[in-house]
């Protein structure tokens, strides 16, 4: 997947929240649309596809239930999408510097959850992604990098999109000649910062992984998540799959030189 502009989205977690969220909440005519859907609300300088809005987000609540266990709380989620780039820009390049080298970024403080964008053709993709993060922080106290990201861009793509990703192909082609990703070497990534096109499509290729390989390798996934849920802490995920599954690890090689992506996820049996 192109990415002229990195999405490495982020913990930021901070002050800038709270200055932004006053701003941006009383921005008067700023906001061509305000809308509301449950605990997600949508501000926009242009009129969006709101339904389809809506129905992206639901999708990907869905399939991160149904795959990974992980279940959005009721915090507020507050989406704001500029018209430009430009205009996104304008109004976080201030606040959040970070945001200038992404389309998009999520921010995240106590129970309130923060999503900027602006209007692109990507822009379903992007809401995607970055509320799958909004997801996973809200189950999870905390996220290794990888599993945060592999997911996000795992989720970003309607599931008819995932064969025909072109990040598959690499990920195929690289495994064929002996170069499938390692685990190890991303766990040791802790900053977003520190990823670069490789590591967000090892990441990705891990969850895809984890997720269609087999029930043993997506139960592994929802067990590993559903153990941070409750507060434990059970390392890094390389040392509890060989714990757990010893052997499942030694099967991420073939899958890699396949990269299949089975149309429906089969039940858990949690
Ligand atoms: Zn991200």
């Amino acid at each position: 997947m192109k990415r002229a502009v990195s999405r490495a989205c982020v913990r930021i977690l901070l002050t800038y929240l709270l200055a932004m969220c006053c701003s941006f909440a009383s921005g008067g005519d700023r906001w061509v649309v305000q809308a509301q859907r449950g605990s997600l609300l949508l501000y926009a300088e242009f009129d969006p596809d709101t339904e389809r809005i809506w129905a992206e987000l639901a999708e990907v609540d869905a399939e991160l239930l149904e795959a990974t266990g992980i279940e959005g709380t009721s915090g507020r989620v507050e989406i704001v999408l500029f018209s430009t780039r430009q205009s996104y820009l304008q109004y976080l390049s201030g606040r959040v510097p970070q945001a200038s080298a992404r389309r998009a970024i999520f921010l995240k403080n106590g129970e309130i959850s923060q999503v900027y964008a602006y209007n692109s053709r990507s822009l379903a993709v992007d809401l995607r992604h970055e509320m799958t993060h909004v997801r996973v922080h809200q189950h999870m106290p905390y996220a290794p990098l990888w599993l945060d990201e592999g997911l996000a861009e795992y989720f970003e793509e309607e599931e008819a999109a995932r064969p025909r990703s072109s990040r598959r192909e690499a990920v195929r082609w690289k495994a064929r000649v002996g170069f499938s990703p390692t685990l190890p070497a991303l766990e040791k990534i802790t900053a977003a910062e520190a990823m670069g096109a490789d590591e967000y499509r090892n990441s990705w290729a891990w969850i895809c992984f984890l997720i269609n390989d087999s029930a043993d390798s997506r139960q592994l996934l929802r067990s590993y998540v559903r153990q941070i849920h409750r507060g434990e802490a059970p390392g890094r995920f390389s040392e509890y799959a060989a714990t757990e599954n010893s052997g499942l690890l030694s099967r991420a090689n073939s899958y890699f030189r396949k990269m299949t992506f089975p149309l429906t996820f089969a039940s858990s049996g949690e």
